[in-house]
């Protein structure tokens, strides 16, 4: 089979569609993106690649930062950070406080905001210097020393956390955040406003189809056991309230985030990032996920 063929018809057929979903507007600088943008890049693991649109254009991966803040803590923390955030699909939306308040301050899981938040204090404990520290690690998954923050992002969602001040003060009065909230809203922003391009978050999470190694820095990033694990939380919870459907649909562990960015991950195979600003109801971006279903539906190159 040509993948890279069905790859770019594929691309070229979703790009064409009218419907693109409604661009994320509860952080004011995320609403300033065009609706239009379409990229796609795929970068298999024997070193082949399909790149397709805007690929090489920046966007803000939000909160597909929240895998790579965990991966960085699991390595420091090791399996006890299981303690203070737990395994299980969330079944409400990325922002909700009503499970924290049944389960003790204990987030469902790493991949919602309000285990993102338990994830960022543990790097504030963990990292002599967590922003620099987070930046280094994640420029060196994707091969990209350019890699940055984008201030602008993390401030004006800083100016408009509210949701997600209220879930940091409801897990600190459980204990279960040992800095003070401000400090870890606002690693928590900056974490989530890198700006990155589909090809560089294909290469980020490669390592992830490859056992947890990555063949660029020849590191092994992460162990085997710990690679699956990874895998299997961005299949049960790397999609809000959508990963049941996106399972079903896709079939690929990956993640979203609000920026409209998709990377998802076929272990053995390939890692591949699509970013379509427009989103779909529950979050995920509208574009990307037609995409991603009609790729792993036509090519069967999914996990099941
Ligand atoms: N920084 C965003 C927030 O906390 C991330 C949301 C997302 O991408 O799901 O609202």
């Amino acid at each position: 089979m040509n993948y890279h063929k069905i790859f770019a018809d594929i691309c070229s057929e979703i790009h064409q569609k009218e419907d693109k979903g409604v661009v994320a507007s509860y952080i004011p600088e995320l609403k300033k993106v065009d609706k239009d943008k379409f990229g796609v890049y795929m970068s298999m693991i024997n070193g082949e690649h399909s790149a397709y649109g805007d690929w090489e254009e920046k966007f803000s991966i939000q909160s597909i930062s929240k895998v790579l803040t965990l991966v960085l803590a699991y390595k420091s923390e090791g399996e006890k950070l299981w303690k203070r955030v737990g395994v299980e699909p969330p079944g409400t939306p990325f922002n909700s406080l009503v499970l924290l308040e049944h389960e003790n301050g204990i987030p469902r899981n790493p991949l919602i905001n309000a285990g993102a938040l338990v994830i960022c204090d543990i790097l504030l404990d963990t990292c002599s210097n967590p922003k620099e520290e987070f930046l280094d690690f994640v420029r060196e998954l994707a091969g990209n020393d350019s890699l940055e923050y984008n201030q602008a992002v993390a401030e004006s969602e800083k100016a408009t956390s509210f949701r997600n001040a209220a879930a940091a003060n409801l897990i600190k009065s459980f204990g279960n955040l040992k800095n003070k909230v401000d400090d870890v809203l606002d690693l928590y922003a900056y974490t989530c406003s890198i700006d990155m391009t589909c090809a560089d978050l294909a290469h980020s999470f490669q390592f992830l189809a490859t056992d947890g190694y990555d063949k660029k820095s020849k590191k092994q990033i992460i162990s085997v056991s710990r690679s699956k694990r990874l895998n299997a939380l961005m299949q049960l919870c790397g999609f809000y309230d959508q990963a049941g459907e996106f399972s079903v649909k896709i079939g690929l562990p990956g993640k979203s985030g609000v920026g409209g960015g998709i990377v998802a991950v076929l272990p053995d195979h390939y890692a591949i990032a699509v970013w379509s600003p427009g989103l779909n109801e529950k979050g995920n971006s509208y574009l990307g996920m037609e995409f991603l279903e009609l790729f792993t539906t036509k090519t069967e190159y999914s996990i099941f």
